[in-house]
């Protein structure tokens, strides 16, 4: 067996396991799991330094999963937008594929909680044929991403499947992976599995890191290796209160990312989704940290902030205010050092 396949056999899954190395309240967490799952792998288990850090409040459960009851299952209406099964679209030219509901790690704050993990499942033989079908029929689709879950926990042959038969589709011009596997198994990016990627260039590939605690020696690897098959690699965070609502902590692994080839995509607003209540960050405080990373780093180093609206209103970016006052061609700017500065704009 392979090494990766160990680790994520090897996950904890129960509290009495998870109760062995981390100091819990075994009855609290029986709670949680018994409605959202439970998985660590060893892996990512040793990046955990102190009780309640940024990786443990990523994938250890907490009672406030289900003491709260705000938010909805699906707040951004993807079941409504879903045409067929594992096949989501809700921009004209771009679908998204949910190949898979396992991850190498359950993260408790999971915009898509009510589908991971809870009976694990692939898309079946015959609903991919037929995503296969409505994409090869719709012309206007260009841009196919493979998502879940996390489509890496599948075997090689397995993605190679979907990426050989959607490079067959002359209108799909892009095609992308999503997948957190390079924070939370990177040792699942193996040689074979790269020689493979490579063959179906160009591949952009979106992965996940959140806090800088996840860039290893492992995790660099990982990224190092897809980078050098000619995969464009970006990152999504989430931006989640008590783990990197700070911007010294998102400066640092931003910066952290581009060193290991990967740029910053977006970052997310938390969704309104029910079991991750605990985690929502306002606007007005992702704005005041975008504030302090604009032009005090790269602009390389910078995500789009983005929050996806309710009832399927889409993914929109959100700006700090720049512009203080205008009145006619006459603009009043205040710059990221919060000077103000006049402009006189074209007739
Ligand atoms: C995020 C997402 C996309 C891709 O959006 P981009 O802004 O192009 O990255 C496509 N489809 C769905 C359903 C999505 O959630
Ligand atoms: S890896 Fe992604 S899909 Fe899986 S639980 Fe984490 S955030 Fe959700």
């Amino acid at each position: 067996m392979q090494n990766w396949k160990k680790i994520l056999k090897n996950s904890i899954t129960d509290s009495a396991t998870l109760a062995k190395y981390l100091k819990i309240d075994k009855k609290e967490i029986n709670k949680v799991i018994s409605k959202y799952p439970l998985r660590i792998n060893s892996y990512y288990l040793s990046l955990i330094k102190r009780k309640k850090d940024p990786i443990w409040k990523q994938c250890v459960p907490s009672i406030q999963e289900v003491r709260l009851g705000l938010g909805k299952r699906d707040p951004l209406l993807e079941e409504k937008y879903s045409p067929i099964e594992g096949l989501i679209h809700r921009y004209k030219d771009r679908v998204l594929l949910y190949v898979s509901n396992m991850c190498a790690g359950y993260c408790r704050f999971c915009t898509r909680k009510r589908q991971v993990g809870t009976e694990e499942k692939v898309l079946k033989a015959k609903d991919v044929q037929k995503a296969f079908r409505y994409i090869a029929s719709n012309k206007k689709i260009r841009d196919v991403i493979i998502s879940g879950g996390d489509p890496f926990v599948l075997g090689d042959k397995e993605i190679e499947y979907y990426l050989k038969n959607l490079r067959k589709i002359k209108h799909v011009e892009i095609i992308r992976v999503d997948s957190r596997i390079p924070a939370t198994l990177p040792q699942r990016i193996t040689p074979e599995l790269c020689k493979m990627l490579k063959k179906y260039s160009p591949l952009y590939f979106n992965t996940h890191f959140n806090h800088f605690q996840e860039l290893t020696k492992e995790s660099r690897r990982a990224c190092d290796m897809l980078a050098d098959s000619g995969i464009i690699m970006g990152n999504q965070s989430v931006l989640l209160a008590g783990i990197n609502d700070d911007p010294k902590a998102l400066k640092k692994l931003f910066e952290g990312l581009l060193t290991m080839r990967v740029r910053p995509y977006y970052m997310y607003i938390p969704d309104a989704v029910k079991g991750t209540y605990h985690f929502r960050v306002s606007i007005a405080k992702a704005l005041k940290i975008m504030r302090e990373l604009i032009g005090h780093t790269s602009g390389l180093a910078i995500p789009h902030l983005i929050i996806d609206l309710k009832h399927g209103g889409g993914k929109t970016p959100l700006l700090p205010k720049y512009i203080m006052k205008r009145k006619g061609r006459r603009y009043v700017f205040k710059n990221f050092e919060n000077k103000l500065f006049y402009y006189a704009d074209v007739k």
